[in-house]
């Protein structure tokens, strides 16, 4: 049977900021508020499994067990499907610079690899997220959530954060940059990821 979460405030393990503000929109009609891990100083843990599941679970069960609260953690990526799934779980990674992340690299880069390779349009991409909410004695329940679309180029738009302005999901011809935040928040992988987490709020 799948564990409620009960109280009115999450802590939402993620030092992303953009995140951060899109789970904090996500769970705000539940009258759920949000603490994030850069506010509690909790470290940031190493993602050393090779699953979206795996490096979920890593970042909710070290930011239960630091705080003894329940945690919520999201791990995400891109998939493109020329690319044989990658950057996929690397997604972040590809973004590592020793001055910190720089997407529009990781997004050049991800173009540069299909064109490379010389493949066919449309370039089928997808994200995934993988929420897992974990409690400080172990228990967790594991949701995901995955939306469907296109990586296009040049980039656009402004909005959002990460490989938005490449990423233009199915249905649209816009990309994720160029959506309303509140848009983005009905189709998203994240939000498809929070329908199936809502079980555990009651919802
Ligand atoms: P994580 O923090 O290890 O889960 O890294 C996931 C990475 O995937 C992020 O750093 C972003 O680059 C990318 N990503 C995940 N979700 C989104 C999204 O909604 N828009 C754009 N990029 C995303």
């Amino acid at each position: 049977m799948m564990r409620r979460f009960t109280g009115d405030r999450l802590l939402v393990a993620t030092h992303n900021a953009g995140k951060l503000e899109e789970m904090a929109a996500l769970l705000a009609p539940f009258g759920i508020a949000c603490v994030g891990a850069a506010e509690m100083r909790l470290p940031e843990p190493a993602e050393t499994e090779t699953t979206f599941i795996g490096n979920a679970r890593i970042k909710a069960h070290a930011a239960a067990k630091a705080t003894g609260l329940p945690a919520l953690a999201d791990d995400s990526g891109i998939e493109v499907e020329a690319l044989g799934g990658a950057p996929g779980v690397y997604t972040a990674d590809w973004a590592e610079t020793p001055q910190g992340r720089d997407f529009v690299m990781a997004m050049t880069r991800t173009w540069a690899e299909l064109e490379a390779i010389n493949a066919p349009l449309p370039r089928r991409a997808r994200f995934r997220s993988t929420l897992v909410l974990a409690w400080p004695d172990g228990h967790d329940e594991v949701f995901e959530g995955k939306v469907e679309g296109q990586v296009i180029w040049p980039m656009r738009g402004a909005q959002g954060h990460g490989y938005d302005p490449m990423f233009q999901p199915e249905g649209f011809d816009i990309t994720f940059a160029q959506m309303e935040p509140a848009q983005k928040n009905v189709i998203s992988h994240r939000a498809d990821a929070f329908r199936k987490l809502m079980a555990c709020f009651g919802g």
